[in-house]
């Protein structure tokens, strides 16, 4: 109460932030891997009649179901309770829309493929309500649940199992955390594409360095794993390329120390430049752009 009384007096707060304030929680379903949850609840301190079309347009809602849905809402106080899933089951593909290599590829999510996501999804929607159920919300902040009835949905009971179900299928959105479509896994398992040093195989001096080598998606937004990823291929690479010239000027030294000062002087520079191109032949220099 005191954080909207704030907002309402003196527009600061959790509550006045222009987009909303974020409160996330992790949630497992299953007793068994409690550390791994099924469900990232993302809560919002504004609701999407506030955020505006553009932020219905921006998760891929559609306009004609916003305005339904939302209708009567504008200019009130709205908060949102978001279930997004947090080990989706659902794979999408890539694929090739001809052999022309500018030709853009088609990507299918298909999400909600695997019907584990619904039911995570229908949890999800029960731990929202239950938390929008307790006292702080109903008697502290006074909220109640926006019981409008999705239109494409109203012929299945209000809150039943199918409503929601329908629900989903109609108002479920990305969160635009798309990874793995070139996942890092052993040589025997056919579906990896890169190895564990993300070197794509069969392709000489390529890495990916990306959300996409993921072989899972990480259970969380994605910003922070990739940003780990490419900090740990950096140091790698950066390892890789020390040893290198560690070994190579340990070489070159050695060779240098077993020659006389003279032997270094112009009557020897045919053998130095033979000494030279042996020693290129056996630390080629693609050896250091990989
Ligand atoms: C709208 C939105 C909101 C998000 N919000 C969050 C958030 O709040 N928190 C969070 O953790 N994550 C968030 N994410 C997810 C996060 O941004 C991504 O998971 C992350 O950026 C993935 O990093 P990446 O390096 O794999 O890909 P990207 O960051 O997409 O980088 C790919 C790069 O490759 C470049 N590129 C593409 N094609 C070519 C080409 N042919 N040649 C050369 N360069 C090319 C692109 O320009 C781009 O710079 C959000 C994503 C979106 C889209």
């Amino acid at each position: 109460m005191a954080s909207t009384d704030r907002c309402e007096t003196t527009a600061e707060g959790p509550f006045a932030t222009p987009l909303g304030d974020f409160g996330h929680a992790w949630v497992s379903f299953n007793e068994s891997e409690p550390n791994w949850p099924d469900i990232q609840l993302l809560m919002v301190s504004s609701g999407l009649p506030q955020e505006g079309i553009l932020a219905a347009v921006a998760i891929g809602l559609d306009q004609r179901k916003y305005h339904q849905y939302f209708a009567g809402l504008a200019g009130r106080q709205t908060m949102t309770m978001m279930p997004y899933l947090a080990r989706p089951k659902s794979r999408g593909a890539i694929y090739l829309r001809s052999k022309r290599p500018l030709d853009r590829q088609v990507i299918d999510p298909k999400y909600l493929s695997h019907p584990d996501d619904i039911a995570a999804f229908l949890k999800g929607i029960g731990l929202a309500m239950n938390i929008s159920r307790t006292s702080p919300f109903v008697k502290n902040l006074g909220t109640r649940f926006h019981a409008r009835p999705l239109d494409d949905c109203k012929d299945r009971a209000l809150g039943s199992r199918e409503y929601w179900v329908c629900y989903i299928q109609h108002m479920a959105s990305t969160f635009y955390h798309f990874a793995g479509s070139c996942k890092m896994g052993p040589a025997t398992d056919p579906k990896s594409v890169v190895d564990e040093e993300l070197k794509v195989r069969g392709v000489y001096g390529v890495r990916v360095i990306d959300a996409s080598v993921m072989p899972t998606v990480v259970s969380a937004n994605l910003m922070a794993s990739t940003i780990m990823i490419a900090e740990k291929a950096a140091d790698k690479i950066k390892e890789k390329l020390a040893n290198q010239a560690r070994s190579a000027d340990y070489v070159l030294y050695n060779w240098l120390d077993s020659q006389s000062v003279d032997d270094l002087f112009e009557e020897n520079l045919a053998e130095l430049q033979v000494e030279v191109s042996q020693f290129v032949q056996e630390y080629p220099t693609e050896n250091y752009s990989r």
